[in-house]
């Protein structure tokens, strides 16, 4: 997702440090501090504009949710739609999910969600996907133990490949969806921005989950 850079992003985040973390090292081992109430904390990498971790912390008050995305005009979308709802649940983050284990603790962590990362379809650039052992590894860091791995996309290559690096690393897969729309997990299924768009057109959502 590529968005033009946004003049009132930067004053925005800065506006509202309550609510989007830039510095998130400083909540290292901290994070349930930055919610009303102590409850099980669920990370999405690569939220986007938030459609998603919005959706399910309004969903689902009794867990607390954090969003994690790279872009900052992206981060900042996401930070203008959450301040509407303003939920006790919901933190977001401005930082690259490949140093998860920088700002989460050991088992901080009780669920990872994954949805529409982008497919890097290179084969040079197969260590950028957010399903390769090295972010696999990180996941399992960060977790608790047992804890859950989710991911969602719509592209075939790149699903096929997390099961192959999934699996080789030793994941233990409690449900794997070839048409998500049309299972019996479409009724709680909370869809993401992109998987609004492709399932739109007519395209295959692909789901996988499990736990380390
Ligand atoms: N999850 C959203 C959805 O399903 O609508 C957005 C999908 S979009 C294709 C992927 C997003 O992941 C982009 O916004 C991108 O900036 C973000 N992203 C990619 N690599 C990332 C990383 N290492 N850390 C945090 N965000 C990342």
């Amino acid at each position: 997702m590529r968005v033009r850079n946004k003049a009132w992003a930067e004053p925005l985040i800065e506006a509202h440090p309550e609510l989007m973390i830039t510095d998130p090292l400083q909540n290292k081992g901290d994070w349930q501090k930055r919610f009303k109430k102590k409850q099980p904390i669920r990370i999405e990498v690569g939220m986007g504009k938030g459609q998603f971790i919005i959706q399910m912390a309004l969903k689902y008050p009794q867990i607390n949710f954090i969003g994690i995305e790279i872009q900052r005009s992206v981060a900042a979308i996401a930070l203008r739609d959450a301040l509407e709802e303003s939920l006790p649940n919901l933190q977001l983050v401005l930082a690259d999910g490949a140093d998860l284990n920088e700002y989460f603790d050991n088992g901080e962590i009780d669920r990872v969600y994954l949805n529409f990362s982008d497919p890097w379809p290179k084969k040079r650039h197969v260590k950028r996907r957010l399903t390769y052992k090295s972010f696999l590894h990180v996941y399992q860091e960060i977790l608790v133990d047992h804890g859950v791995l989710e991911f969602k996309t719509d592209n075939q290559g790149l699903f096929e490949y997390s099961l192959v690096s999934l699996n080789n690393y030793g994941f233990v897969f409690d449900a794997v969806f070839l048409d998500l729309h049309h299972s019996e997990e479409a009724v709680e299924n909370v869809e993401t921005e992109y998987e609004h768009k492709f399932s739109a057109k007519g395209q295959r959502i692909y789901k996988l989950s499990g736990h380390f």
